[in-house]
């Protein structure tokens, strides 16, 4: 069963994968600007982001 979606990232509204078998958690990166997120799964297995704050934005590259 796939399900892959795309969530909206908080920055550039660029898409942000989910993967095939998402965990709780899990780190995934926009692919426009490179913004982390910690995945969120909803009561109805929904998802949604909350910005990891691992990475900065002046780490330059
Ligand atoms: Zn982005």
């Amino acid at each position: 069963m796939t399900r892959n979606e795309t969530l909206k990232c908080q920055d550039c509204e660029g898409p942000v994968v989910v993967p095939n078998d998402p965990m709780e958690g899990e780190i995934v990166s926009c692919g426009d600007c490179g913004a982390s997120y910690e995945l969120v799964v909803g009561e109805n297995g929904t998802f949604s982001l909350n910005p990891a704050e691992v990475e900065g934005e002046d780490w330059g590259e």
